[in-house]
């Protein structure tokens, strides 16, 4: 599951990965946070229209790398806060999508270079991710309101943060999806404009695989939140409902896998 502030943050950002996933099996989930509305600087246009045209071009750029799902959450682009309604609707996607691994924006990149600030919404949606990713999804007792809509506590296996490189650990080679992801990015029509997008992503994708066995790649910083060995002890199953947690504390016996499957406490 990918979760970011406005239409074209992925095709910027990790587009290339997801599609090298796809390809290795995975479903993918994009969750956009606002839809872009303020994105086009034309007064003649509507908020609603413009929003409806971005919805096409993100829907039509998901279709490209093959995603299966892109969900809307429709906040006013501009106006993102981080607060506990954005996480409780993240929480609630996560636990109905229950996504092994969640790719976000990193909250901490303000300064990205000499002549960019990082935009507001994607600092706010950054750390949105992370707080509904953890600890809050993974909590029975939190949000427990959601199992009302048959959602369970969910623990998110890896959280990747992409911060434009900045902080990166781990590099995905993309080289082989960069076409496609230059192919996605060109589907936000109302953001190109006459300009052409490909030489600067193949020179950011260049720089980043700069020194290893790769022409282009993606970077981003990884956290573990469960340890290979305990997700390999659970055989990949990561739900947890609160039945499973109450009985297995009675019993006086963990659940399924160890210790990670009982409540923590909050951190
Ligand atoms: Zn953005």
């Amino acid at each position: 599951m990918v979760i970011v502030a406005h239409p074209d943050d992925i095709e910027f950002g990790c587009a290339g990965t997801m599609a090298r996933w796809i390809q290795q099996g995975a479903t993918i989930c994009y969750v956009l946070v606002t839809s872009g509305d303020v994105g086009i600087a034309d007064l003649s246009l509507s908020q609603e229209e413009a929003m409806t045209i971005r919805e096409k071009e993100q829907d039509a750029a998901a279709a490209v790398i093959g995603v299966q799902e892109v969900v809307y959450l429709r906040h006013p682009d501009g106006m993102v806060v981080n607060d506990l309604a954005l996480r409780k609707q993240l929480v609630r996607e996560i636990r109905r999508f229950q996504p092994e691994v969640v790719v976000g924006m990193d909250p901490t990149a303000v300064f990205i270079s000499e002549n960019y600030v990082n935009h507001p919404d994607h600092r706010a949606v950054g750390g949105a991710t992370i707080d509904a990713v953890f600890p809050s999804s993974g909590q029975p007792h939190l949000f427990r309101e959601l199992e009302a809509e048959g959602l369970s506590a969910h623990k998110v296996r890896k959280l990747y943060i992409d911060s434009f490189g900045a902080t990166a650990q781990v590099y995905i080679n993309i080289s082989a999806m960069m076409d496609l992801k230059i192919a996605a990015l060109k589907k936000h029509v109302s953001q190109m404009g006459a300009w052409d997008p490909e030489p600067m992503l193949r020179q950011w994708a260049g720089e980043l695989a700069k020194g290893k066995e790769m022409e282009y790649a993606e970077g981003f910083r990884v956290i573990t939140l469960v340890s290979d060995e305990d997700w390999a002890k659970k055989g990949g199953a990561n739900v947890f409902s609160m039945a499973e947690v109450v009985a297995a504390a009675a019993q006086g016996v963990e659940t399924p896998g160890d210790e990670e499957s009982v409540p923590q406490p909050l951190l």
